[in-house]
């Protein structure tokens, strides 16, 4: 809470003298130009520039950070708004690099989840009306691995992008080419940030990572921005990154979608998103993921559902009928007197599960009527329909529509 509670006061991009518009480069270039010209070494004893130096650094620190930056922007908006709007789905659980409710699986490392799935159906995503106040914050507070005490990001920025996938696709899992610009590794220096591998202690904070100062009454410690907090400064920038270890690139990576996607749902990539600073690793991608649908099936969770059209005389004799599936067909069997709309279960034949167990194909029955029936099939219908009446069929019998008396 701490943080976002002094954000609410703070101006950021004013600080740097930029609009809430500015790049990522223009940010840079200025908290560079700023610092330079407020660093206390070139005014000694001057408390007016020593403070814009700190707010300079702290601007930086928070809109520096890709992550950072867009959890302000959004802490920001909130406000602006004066309420607590729609959290777009970006998780709630705040573990990082864990596994996220609201609307995401989580499919890192350890593979897809059957539980994250049921997240996912039950929540529907985004960000709940009831959460409170604290659950937000401190989601926006913890995600993104870093502990709120950091300079400088201690992994690569989240990532998020789209894919539109045929139905087939997301039932049975594919996997599919993603490009993304954005930070990754640099080849020169593999992602060090140093030409030679060389570091020293920072002078800053002579190797502690943090700084004290004064508040008031109250003696604080932050984080080193001169070194990021981790004690050790590059001797010899990268030529190629400036040391920061990352380039800008665009790079295509192959994204592996699993089994049974829904349409709307986020699936997470752990370390497939943005470089981290200084060989720390990478954030995570989140791919939003739609589904076009199908001509032929429907999904209804883990089962398929199918209409097939069949002659009144298929319902009434019974029969066999051959049914699409993902795979090959199958031959349903139709008990003679089925009525007109009936679904039936084919076991195991609709989308398949982690457990390697599927579900079902709902078969539902949907008689078609022939508009020009010739000579040989109209008499027989004629000889039919009498026949139909002499057993006694009366299609209206017990119908509660049927007017009283007069049948
Ligand atoms: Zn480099
Ligand atoms: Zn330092």
């Amino acid at each position: 809470m701490a943080m976002q509670q002094e954000w609410a006061n703070k101006d950021y991009y004013g600080d740097l003298g930029l609009t809430s518009s500015a790049s990522a480069a223009e940010i840079k270039k200025a908290y560079r130009k700023l610092a330079r010209e407020n660093h206390p070494d070139s005014h000694p004893g001057d408390k007016q520039a020593e403070e814009r130096f700190k707010r300079v650094a702290e601007a930086y620190d928070v809109l520096g950070d890709e992550t950072k930056r867009k959890e302000y922007d959004e802490f920001k908006s909130m406000m602006n708004s004066g309420g607590f709007m729609r959290f777009g789905g970006r998780g709630g659980s705040g573990f990082p690099g864990g596994f996220r409710t609201t609307g995401t699986t989580d499919f890192g490392a350890s593979g897809f989840d059957d539980v994250g799935f049921g997240e996912s159906f039950g929540q529907g995503g985004g960000f709940s009306a009831e959460g409170s106040l604290g659950d937000i914050f401190g989601g926006l507070f913890n995600r993104g691995g870093g502990t709120g005490r950091s300079a400088r990001p201690t992994r690569g920025a989240d990532v998020e992008t789209h894919i539109t996938l045929d139905f087939r696709e997301a039932v049975k899992g594919t996997t599919i080419p993603v490009e993304l610009t954005g930070e990754a590794p640099c080849t020169d220096c593999h992602g060090s940030g140093s030409a030679t591998g060389k570091t020293s202690t920072c002078p800053d904070c002579g190797g502690s990572g943090f700084v004290s100062e004064q508040k008031g009454a109250f003696g604080m410690s932050r984080p080193c921005t001169r070194c990021g907090g981790t004690g050790q400064v590059i001797e010899d920038p990268c030529p190629t990154c400036s040391g920061s270890g990352t380039v800008r690139r665009t790079r295509s990576i192959t994204v592996r979608i699993p089994a049974g996607v829904i349409d709307g749902q986020k699936v997470r990539l752990a370390g497939q998103g943005e470089a981290g600073p200084n060989g720390t690793p990478a954030g995570d991608l989140f791919v939003n993921v739609t589904v076009r649908p199908d001509t032929v099936f429907t999904r209804d969770g883990d089962d398929l559902a199918v209409t097939v059209p069949v002659s009144f005389t298929e319902l009434a004799l019974g029969g066999a009928v051959t049914v699409p599936t993902l795979d090959n067909p199958v031959k349903v069997k139709v008990p003679a007197g089925t009525p007109n709309g009936r679904t039936l279960r084919v076991k195991g034949r609709g989308v398949a599960r982690k457990s390697g167990t599927a579900g079902d194909l709902m078969v539902t029955v949907e008689v078609q009527v022939p508009k020009n029936l010739d000579a040989t099939a109209t008499s027989a219908l004629r000889a039919y329909a009498q026949a139909e009446k002499d057993s006694g069929f009366n299609p209206r019998a017990g119908w509660a529509g049927a007017p009283t008396g007069n049948e």
